[in-house]
């Protein structure tokens, strides 16, 4: 089975760009993590680690839940809390969709088109200046991650929508 159910926001987009950026995060540490963290690695654990893993984008708790009909929502939902509490995973908001996990450690941040949905990864590091100037002008520091920034794409803003 290939990897269509990573989907981001809206569900339909599957052409999300993912930039080649390699998570720092192995999948071992990640294991030792969860096991230091006080979470018991129970097989289904362990699926849907190694599930948000390799998915190599990000994955919805619906998502994983459609892949893996053996193991209930619920489960999923506390594996999920338990693998952001140890910082293996992170979740951020693309818009008015479910949140959306994926492996921590890739240092890239959302920006989704308003218009179509669609998921552009962009280096985390093309907004040192301007977190820069936030933090030496107004004293405010930018919190990127937990929600996507909110662009138009070239299709989009081509299109005149
Ligand atoms: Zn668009
Ligand atoms: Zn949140």
């Amino acid at each position: 089975m290939g990897w269509s159910w990573v989907t981001t926001y809206p569900v339909d987009v599957t052409a999300a760009r993912e930039p080649a950026v390699p998570s720092v995060l192995a999948f071992d540490d990640a294991v030792r993590r969860v096991r230091d963290g006080g979470g018991r690695l129970t097989t289904a654990r362990r699926q849907l680690l190694e599930d948000l893993n390799a998915a190599g984008g990000r994955v919805t708790a619906e998502g994983l839940a459609e892949r893996h009909p053996d193991i209930d929502l619920a489960t999923i939902y506390r594996s999920l809390s338990h693998f952001e509490e140890v910082g293996v995973i992170e979740h951020v908001h693309l818009g008015h969709g479910p949140a959306a996990y994926r492996w921590a450690g890739v240092p890239t941040i959302a920006a989704v088109c308003a218009d179509c949905g669609i998921v552009t990864d962009i280096p985390a590091a093309e907004l040192d200046g301007l977190a820069e100037r936030l933090s030496d002008e107004y004293g405010l520091r930018l919190e990127l991650g937990h929600f996507a920034l909110s662009v138009r794409c070239s299709r989009c803003v081509t299109s005149g929508v």
